[in-house]
């Protein structure tokens, strides 16, 4: 049995004070006890908001992590930083990173080593395909390339600990959300690579993803699929009410 999991990416949003403001508001929501739940700001509102959220089930995240423990490498944060003050989780590899900050698949894999090898932390390894891949109906080619060289070297033990999150690139922030079809079909396409690579076993429980303008209206459907194991969650994120209604998703309402 799969726990969902279902996790805000702040992006480049909030100050230290308005994560406080969000933390205390989300605090008044009931939060549903069967569903893991994160919050992933930028990096000044990982403390605050840790402290914040003391007592509550809600865990906090990076959206980076450098595969380096500490250097001349400005403007990064290193894992025993995120360790020392308490961070549940990281994102490795978000779109946005290999777009604009020369993401490869070679750090992405050097990064999940890393976090697996020495710490507790869950790496969210995010992959998908950009609209001209999908236009050409190479989606599952250049989502399969990602994972394998992603995963190279993990052992299977590692990679049971990786959450893949599926996030077709045209999909972000854009208001387009996949279908519920194609976010499974990609979603069962990358449990078959992971049975592939490793076992039934580690393909049945590893926690997969989807994400890609996630609302309270779409995210019901979403969930409802098989292979769709949680989501992450850009924009809607954002606003506490409308982020509890995300976490609210099997209620009936
Ligand atoms: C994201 O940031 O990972 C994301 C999916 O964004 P949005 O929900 O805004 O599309």
């Amino acid at each position: 049995m799969r726990t969902p999991f279902i996790a805000g990416n702040w992006k480049m949003y909030k100050t230290p004070s308005e994560a406080e403001t969000f933390a205390e508001a989300l605090k008044k929501q009931k939060l549903p006890e069967d569903v893991r739940i994160a919050i992933i700001p930028p990096y000044v509102d990982l403390v605050p908001l840790k402290e914040k959220l003391k007592g509550t089930s809600v865990e906090v995240g990076s959206q980076n992590v450098f595969y380096e423990d500490e250097g001349a490498y400005t403007g990064e944060i290193s894992l025993p930083m995120l360790k020392e003050i308490g961070a549940d989780c990281v994102i490795i590899g978000h779109s946005e990173r290999r777009q604009y900050f020369n993401e490869t698949d070679g750090s992405c894999c050097r990064k999940l080593r890393k976090v697996l090898r020495e710490s507790s932390l869950t790496p969210i390894l995010c992959v998908g395909e950009k609209l001209s891949d999908r236009e050409a109906g190479e989606q599952l080619m250049v989502v399969s390339k990602e994972l394998r060289a992603d995963f190279s070297g993990l052992t299977e033990d590692e990679a049971a600990r990786v959450v893949i999150a599926y996030e077709p690139i045209w999909a972000i922030g854009t208001g387009k959300t996949a279908t519920p079809d194609q976010a499974e079909d990609m979603c069962r396409s990358i449990r078959g690579i992971i049975r592939d690579l490793y076992s039934d076993e580690t393909a049945e429980s590893i926690i997969i993803q989807y994400g890609g303008s996630v609302k309270p209206e779409n995210v019901k459907e979403l969930m409802e699929k098989p292979d769709i194991d949680g989501a992450l969650v850009g924009g809607a994120s954002l606003i506490p009410e409308k982020f509890a209604a995300i976490l609210d998703f099997k209620s009936e309402a």
